[in-house]
């Protein structure tokens, strides 16, 4: 399929499945109209790389659906200028998006095999705002902290909290938390009265693994 197919799913993607469901921050749309999200998934799968729901990216990971991915991003109200924190680089793409609207992001996956994979293709789109770094990523990135934002895109029992320590004044956070099948997505905000906490959603992720 050629690029301008793809550009075209990209719109599609952008008007029925992001717009109607209130994702309405233009710079954010502006970038899920503009990533390759085909790039991210295993050559046999594009033809569904831009359909409403979640893709295998091996090893037992998931690429979350794309109105997931904007509901995370849209909610961390990035202006360009934040440091961000993402624990679970999976395939990348989420990591991409994040580099696109931020200053520069430090992504932690635990699966090495994943992590060179995302890497590779991040250094093909020529992203120059990225950290990459294999490990156990509940125990955040103290040498680089503190983070205006941070995405957690494994489910966890409860918020790690490394985590809350490493996340700036001010600063916002969004992780979904709980021990069934089905979790919260929450919305964290580190404000002077301490953590002011939002239900965004219910969702389905894969677990966060404590090591
Ligand atoms: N945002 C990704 C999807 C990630 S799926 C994308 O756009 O493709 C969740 C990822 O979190 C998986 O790759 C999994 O290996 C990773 N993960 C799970 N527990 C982790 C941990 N403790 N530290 C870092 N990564 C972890």
């Amino acid at each position: 399929m050629d690029e301008q197919k793809y550009r075209e799913r990209r719109e599609r993607m952008v008007k029925t499945q992001l717009i109607p469901r209130g994702i309405k921050d233009p710079r954010v749309l502006d970038v899920f109209a503009k990533v390759p999200r085909h790039l991210f998934v295993d050559p046999v799968q594009r033809h569904m790389a831009y359909s409403d729901h979640p893709l295998p990216i091996g090893l037992e990971q998931t690429i979350s659906q794309p109105y997931i991915v904007a509901l995370m991003t849209q909610s961390l109200a990035l202006k360009g200028n934040e440091n961000v924190l993402e624990i679970g680089t999976g395939s990348g793409y989420q990591t991409a998006i994040l580099a696109e609207l931020a200053r520069h992001v430090y992504t932690i996956e635990r699966l090495p095999q994943l992590s060179e994979k995302a890497q590779n293709i991040l250094q093909e789109l020529q992203y120059k705002n990225i950290s990459f770094k294999v490990g156990d990523g509940t125990g955040g990135w103290p040498e680089k902290a503190p983070f205006e934002a941070i995405l957690v895109a494994a489910a966890s029992e409860s918020v790690p909290p490394a985590l809350i320590e490493q996340l700036s004044p001010g600063g916002r956070m969004v992780i979904p938390v709980g021990d069934s099948p089905v979790q919260d997505l929450l919305l964290l905000i580190k404000n002077q009265q301490g953590i002011e906490e939002q239900n965004l959603c219910g969702c389905r992720f894969v677990p966060l693994i404590h090591e």
